[in-house]
């Protein structure tokens, strides 16, 4: 199946074959705690093997047929040697850094970064004596941060508030030179636009949350590794943190993923003709979405990305937060919400702090909307949006 496209991998990873000549189109649902032997010595077998680094159950804790059909479609999109699953796309970010870091590391992470990691780092990272260290990756001057103890270089493109999109070959040259290790969060690309491995990072991870699920109704995260070394890590943390997810999770997550190209081209397809609107407004200072010929990290996208989503923020040339919180209050095909990536439309008013640590953002003080562009009609998105600038500046 790896010599297919993509699409064509997706539509049928993880399928097992036929027993006894006939079964379901759709992977089963094996959910399981316990695994039954046929006598002591397989039992000792699955151990061995496990430990050995195999990816066989030999606990419940490891998942049945329908995690493996998961990991295996995952592998089918992001590439790598070994996909692993979390209960969300946080806990996958947090096994990153636990797998690969120790007490007296240093990690240096893009400043535009899923900003709760900043409270893992303060909370969790920092008690264990990992040092996290932000930098600008539009300054370029990521050789000189390098440390003796740094072992890792975190990146997130492109940046899921302002859309920066990283130049991922050069800066993964520039860690690996110094033996550092290259993490990206690929939750904007999904695996599907972009493929983190392919360019040079050990680890791709991502927030199945978001476009895998599609539906707003599953969490979950999923980490790939992309050596044999990194993955070790990986297994290592991953049972000694327990983490695991149910089987119905797990199939949600694969029924996703069986859509996720067609669902990905009409995001991209609304969302561009969002974006030109909003470009058309007065009220309007800038729009944020690379895959505008205008966007700065238009050239790297085409570069590096297959397609775009429905992710796009803008900022308001009128710096009133009370104005711009009526904006969003007057939307109605627009829900208020933050975890993007299913079929619906999402708007939301950036806290000003989740900005403050964003070098691409400079300090602005313009009010900062993040739309998810949905599966709607883009006519009636436009519309509504049009009625809500109509409204906000009447003050109704
Ligand atoms: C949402 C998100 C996460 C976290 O995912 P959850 O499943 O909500 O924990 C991580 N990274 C990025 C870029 C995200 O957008």
């Amino acid at each position: 199946m790896t010599d297919k496209h993509i699409d064509t991998r997706l539509a049928h990873a993880g399928t097992p074959p036929l027993q006894r000549g006939v079964g379901p189109v759709p992977v089963p649902v094996v959910r399981g705690s316990t695994l039954r032997y046929a006598d002591m010595a397989t039992r000792f077998d699955y151990a061995r093997r496990r430990a050995a680094g195999e990816d066989v159950a030999s606990y419940g804790i490891h998942g049945f047929d329908t995690h493996r059909a998961l990991e295996e479609a995952v592998r089918a999109l992001e590439g790598g040697v070994r996909a692993f699953l979390s209960p969300s796309g946080l806990a996958a970010i947090t096994h990153v850094f636990l797998a690969t870091l120790s007490a007296g590391d240093h990690a240096l992470v893009s400043d535009g970064v899923y900003a709760p990691l900043r409270h893992t780092d303060r909370t969790l990272l920092k008690r264990l004596g990992i040092a996290v260290e932000y930098f600008s990756p539009a300054q370029q001057n990521l050789a000189a941060l390098i440390r003796p103890e740094t072992k890792l270089l975190y990146l997130e493109s492109p940046s899921s508030l302002l859309g920066e999109v990283l130049d991922l070959p050069a800066l993964s040259a520039i860690a690996h030179a110094r033996g550092v290790a290259v993490a990206v969060d690929n939750t904007w690309g999904a695996g599907y636009l972009h493929q983190p491995l392919a360019l040079g990072a050990d680890i791709s991870l991502q927030a199945a949350t978001k476009y895998i699920g599609g539906h707003a109704d599953l969490m979950q995260g999923v980490v790939v590794a992309g050596n044999d070394h990194v993955a070790a890590q990986l297994v290592s943390a991953q049972e000694a943190l327990g983490l695991t997810v149910g089987a119905d999770e797990a199939a949600l997550a694969l029924r996703g993923i069986r859509t996720l190209g067609v669902r990905l081209e009409r995001h991209q397809r609304n969302a561009l003709e969002v974006a030109r609107f909003l470009q058309g407004r007065p009220e309007v200072a800038r729009v944020y979405y690379p895959a505008l010929p205008e966007d700065p990290g238009h050239a790297l996208w085409k570069r590096d990305f297959r397609g775009a989503n429905g992710l796009l923020s803008f900022a308001l040339a009128d710096e009133d937060f009370a104005r711009a919180t009526a904006l969003v209050d007057a939307l109605e095909l627009f829900a208020i919400g933050a975890s993007w990536g299913s079929y619906e439309s999402l708007a939301l008013l950036t806290a000003p702090e989740r900005l403050a640590g964003h070098s691409a953002w400079a300090g602005s003080r313009a009010p900062l909307v993040r739309l998810h562009v949905g599966l709607e009609d883009p006519a009636d998105l436009i519309a509504d949006l049009a009625r809500g600038f109509d409204r906000a500046a009447a003050g109704r």
